[in-house]
């Protein structure tokens, strides 16, 4: 089929909740992508977040095709090795972590966590209105009722009222916020993302995690952290908290763990470990050997010293590309974020311009994400090499200056 009857599927076919760009992704290699009229890309979204050691990259490919030939699917009524492995060696990674639950997408590791939570309060004999769950304004936790639920952003609840009741939202880096949102004793949880993703690329501030984990010790809660886009190396680190000095109760995983393969993870550390007991919960395809084997690989290789150093040098390159950029077409108000997650927020003048932004970077050869109307999100392969940022950030200004140069 050609190109114009395939995106006529997409219109027609697809429920309409989804609006791509206006073409069809073919074939891809590292942090390049090929569009089915054989136009190159240089790929600063890396799927979101999601395929952080590139496009088909040969050892992933390698442990996908060798699975393929032995075993795909067990069902978690039986075991098989890549799992029990892959479960083994994130509680070795985590330093905190003593049991894991594999499922296949990041909300499903974060309903795992909320669930996770009730059972821990209710065995506690904690009443239910004792049970609140408090998360962040600007947060994104994912879409079904619960998870959306916690995500405090309105444009994502709209509509699904009546929501699950013991959710609660705060200030993100207002400590004194926290404090007051949990005053009144009923809080069982704080989630929160180490770097919120969807909601702008805002980091916690210096201090505000080591802050919550004392606010929750306090308060006999459990600390939550959702590391499903910032985790697994994306900040320099294999988990972004890492740099915080909290240790977590729960640590929710997705989007790289699988290197582009689906699956997610919850991992439980001392206190609630346990609290999950047989027939409490339970997924089907959780667990999937193929899934389980490509993560393997992939948590080992995003582990290694030489992804850390890769992410501190080419943040570097895309902090100093954007700033030489904003040195001639002044757009930017600041560039945040942490490793290879940042965010390039406009100024106030070019407030909702992301969409159009990223348009233009496509047609020049560049995908690229936003994270909200104001801001263009960078998260490219954490394995990028020099010439495909060099690349992509010339790119970049190309399609700037179309767009703001007359
Ligand atoms: C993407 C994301 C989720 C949801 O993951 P899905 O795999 O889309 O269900 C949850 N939390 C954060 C921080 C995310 O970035």
């Amino acid at each position: 089929m050609d190109r114009a009857d395939l995106l006529a599927l997409g219109r027609e076919r697809y429920l309409p909740v989804y609006r791509p760009r206006e073409l069809i992704l073919e074939r891809g290699q590292g942090a390049r992508l090929w569009d089915s009229d054989g136009r190159d890309y240089v790929d600063f979204g890396a799927g979101i977040a999601v395929c952080s050691l590139g496009h088909c990259d040969p050892e992933l490919v390698a442990a996908l095709q060798e699975q393929a030939g032995k075993l795909w699917h067990t069902s978690n009524v039986f075991y098989s090795e890549p799992p029990l492995r892959l479960a083994d060696e994130l509680v070795v990674a985590s330093r905190f972590a003593e049991r894991v639950f594999l499922c296949n997408s990041g909300t499903e590791a974060n309903e795992a966590a909320i669930k996770l939570v009730r059972k821990w309060a209710s065995a506690q004999g904690r009443a239910p209105d004792r049970r609140v769950i408090l998360s962040f304004r600007g947060s994104f936790h994912g879409r079904t009722l619960a998870a959306v639920t916690a995500t405090a952003q309105p444009k994502y609840q709209e509509g699904y009222e009546p929501l699950p009741g013991g959710f609660r939202y705060t200030g993100f880096n207002d400590l004194e916020a926290v404090e007051q949102a949990m005053a009144a004793g009923d809080v069982a949880a704080i989630l929160v993302e180490p770097v919120q993703g969807e909601g702008g690329v805002m980091p916690a501030a210096p201090g505000f995690l080591a802050g919550l984990r004392a606010l929750c010790d306090a308060h006999g809660a459990l600390l939550v952290l959702d590391e499903i886009q910032c985790g697994m190396g994306r900040t320099g680190s294999l988990f972004a908290h890492w740099q915080d000095e909290a240790t977590p109760d729960i640590v929710t995983l997705a989007k790289a763990l699988g290197g582009g393969f689906p699956i997610g993870a919850m991992l439980a550390g001392p206190q609630v470990a346990q609290a999950m007991q047989f027939g409490a919960h339970g997924t089907t395809f959780g667990g999937n050997p193929l899934a389980a084997a490509v993560a393997r690989v992939a948590l080992r290789r995003l582990a290694s010293d030489g992804i850390a150093a890769n992410v501190r040098r080419q943040e570097r390159a895309i902090r100093d590309g954007l700033d030489a950029i904003n040195r001639d077409l002044d757009l930017f108000a600041e560039v945040r974020g942490r490793g290879l997650m940042l965010g390039a927020v406009l100024k106030p003048e070019h407030a909702g311009q992301a969409s159009a932004i990223l348009d233009a970077a496509a047609d020049h050869g560049l995908l690229l994400l936003q994270a909200g109307p104001d801001v263009l999100r960078f998260v490219p392969a954490l394995n990028i090499g020099d010439d495909e940022v060099a690349d992509g950030l010339a790119r970049l200004r190309a399609a700037l200056e179309v767009l703001f140069v007359r």
